[in-house]
């Protein structure tokens, strides 16, 4: 196992290296406390921090404590902590590879245990698709499957393809801008195949690590505390649903009650919610109030929550699919579509409604 591994547990040489030491997952959760605790660590970290932490100094406890982080993950099996460690993990390898790489450059000749831009390309299967070039507008050139394949849904709007030259097929990126897509090919990496199904006594042994974890994400109350209104970025059914009911379409029951109960997930009032939906005078205050009031509980016994995308689908709600709800909540949740749109935009697009509504108010007074 050398220090390249620990650093780059994602490796497809660091899996080989676990596989060639023939580690036993039961066993290593049995008796190995060094690497159980970082890998604790790695994931808690994760979720506080948006890294993984200090690497441990023995390399092997480190590069098995990636294994451990991946079992804890699963155990507590909350999408929004699957993302956010498979963020953290790609987010603490950018960080290093691009150190390495700048250092590279300088230090020839210790070249031993870094990865270089090239080892990178070739772990991704991205050689063939990147393209050194001599040019104004980059350093490299990115066939655009690739390029679409390794930014969709991720980025803010520079990232789109609209807003990039294009030319034959090709995509110009400068240096900085391709590691962002190895970081990407990171992150897509260690998500793959999360949740892993996790064997009884394996589960058993980490029961108190991930109840710990568990805590952390309450402590947080990551879950389901949003209260962000920027209905751009909506997911494209709710999008769609609130367009409708802007323009005056009469909504069925089930459709308004989804959108209701979406905006009042994400912590809108009634009034605030009356008012959005209040664009087009026909919408009916009167209904929309008592419909809300009844899906918050205030007016009914049971508090409602907004309709996962399964419910969406079975009633003809789930519209306007995109690569967001395909490749990242894989069709789970609205709000989870909501959540990462959230967390993956730039401070500048986080604009609220509510804040926006009330500054223009103001400008309209003076
Ligand atoms: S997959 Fe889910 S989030 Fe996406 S449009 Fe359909 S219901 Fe909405």
């Amino acid at each position: 196992m050398k220090t390249l591994h620990a650093r780059y547990p994602f490796l497809s040489a660091a899996r080989e290296a676990v596989e060639t030491a023939g580690v036993d997952l039961a066993e290593l959760v049995a008796s190995d406390s060094a690497a159980v605790e970082r890998g604790l660590e790695r994931v808690e970290w994760a979720v506080t921090e948006g890294s993984v932490g200090e690497p441990h100094r023995r390399t092997r406890a480190e590069l098995l404590s990636y294994p451990v982080a991946r079992v804890l993950v699963s155990l507590v099996d909350e999408h929004i902590l699957l993302r956010r460690y498979a963020r953290a993990e790609a987010a603490t390898a950018y960080e290093r590879f691009s150190a390495e790489l700048a250092a590279t450059a300088e230090f020839q000749s210790t070249r031993t245990e870094r990865l270089d831009l090239q080892d990178l390309l070739v772990e991704f299967d991205l050689t063939g698709h990147v393209h050194a070039t001599v040019g104004d507008d980059g350093d490299y050139r990115v066939d655009v499957g690739t390029y679409l394949e390794h930014t969709a849904g991720q980025w803010s709007d520079e990232w789109r393809l609209v807003n990039r030259p294009l030319a034959d097929g090709q995509v110009p990126l400068d240096e900085n801008e391709l590691l962002l897509v190895v970081r990407q090919a990171v992150r897509r990496r260690v998500a793959d195949g999360l949740p892993l199904s996790v064997p009884e006594p394996i589960a058993t042994e980490l029961d108190e690590e991930a109840e710990r974890i568990r805590e952390v994400l309450a402590d947080l109350d990551l879950t389901r505390d949003i209260d962000t209104v920027v209905p751009d970025l909506f997911p494209p059914c709710m999008r769609h649903l609130l367009d409708r009911v802007q323009k005056g379409d009469h909504l069925e029951h089930h459709s308004r009650f989804a959108i209701a109960a979406f905006l009042t997930s994400i912590g809108m009032s009634t009034d605030e919610i009356v008012e959005l939906f209040q664009v087009n005078p026909g919408f009916g205050e009167e209904a929309t109030r008592y419909q809300v009031d009844h899906i918050r509980g205030d007016t009914s016994p049971t508090e409602y929550s907004a309709p996962a995308c399964a419910t969406m689908q079975s009633y003809g709600d789930c519209v306007n699919k995109d690569d967001i709800c395909e490749d990242v909540i894989n069709e789970s949740h609205p709000l989870n579509y909501y959540e990462h749109r959230l967390e993956a935009a730039d401070e500048g697009e986080l604009v609220d409604w509510r804040e926006a509504e009330s500054e223009g108010e103001g400008e309209e007074a003076e």
